[in-house]
């Protein structure tokens, strides 16, 4: 894995930066999809990990969740409006799109449920980082904001890379994978007022150019 700011660390994984895990301090910040268990447990070997965070219970996400709770035995933190699709991922299909895209992500991502054991709400602090309720790609997405150096983890409101292709750049999350993309939108207008040195993404590489961001955010439509 590699160190990107004070603390903060992004899990290596292939393709790179398809499908983002990060140790935050202790804290392991969502999960892949249920095939990812071993490559985590390879790069966290010798790391004191005390708990595991998601930004949101997509399948990409919360895939090799219950098994990281399991082997490492931590806590399962979770944003509260998250809760009953992290303990119950029937419950995704519900907030999405119907779409073969979608139903197949389920089908061969998405891990079993596992019981929360700490619901995160707006302004909690998890490993120097602050809770920011960012709703739309999902209906309890979150994002986690360390205002001292602005680094911002923002999980699917934004992807820098095109999911489908992989080709780098930004892009909005794909409406068949987004609860309610206008909704989205207004997330990522809020992410922007807190002018962010440092952004990372759930799927795409890290991004320090907050020009592009800037501009792509204010080039949303309403
Ligand atoms: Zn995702």
């Amino acid at each position: 894995m590699r160190q990107l700011a004070d603390g903060v660390w992004q899990l290596s994984g292939f393709p790179p930066n398809a499908i983002n895990i990060y140790l935050v301090e202790d804290v392991l910040v969502d999960a892949g999809t249920r095939h990812a268990g071993r490559r985590i447990l390879r790069q966290l070997r010798g790391r004191d990990v005390a708990a595991h965070a998601l930004t949101h219970a997509h399948p990409d996400h919360q895939g090799a969740s219950s098994q990281m709770c399991e082997v490492l035995s931590i806590p399962f933190w979770v944003p509260e409006r998250e809760a009953p699709a992290a303990e119950n991922p029937a419950l995704i299909a519900e907030a999405q799109p119907d779409h073969p895209l979608s139903r197949l992500a389920l089908r061969h991502w998405a891990g079993p449920g596992r019981s929360v054991d700490r619901v995160l709400r707006e302004g909690d602090e998890v490993a120097g980082f602050k809770v920011l309720d960012v709703p739309g790609h999902s209906p309890g997405h979150v994002a986690y904001w360390r205002e001292s150096d602005r680094v911002l983890i923002l999980g699917d409101v934004l992807n820098n890379l095109h999911v489908l292709t992989g080709i780098p750049g930004l892009h909005e999350p794909p409406w068949f994978f987004t609860a309610n993309p206008a909704e989205n939108r207004r997330s990522a207008r809020k992410l922007l007022s807190l002018e962010p040195r440092l952004v990372l993404f759930g799927h795409g590489a890290p991004l320090r150019d907050m020009k592009k961001f800037v501009n792509f955010v204010k080039g949303l439509p309403e």
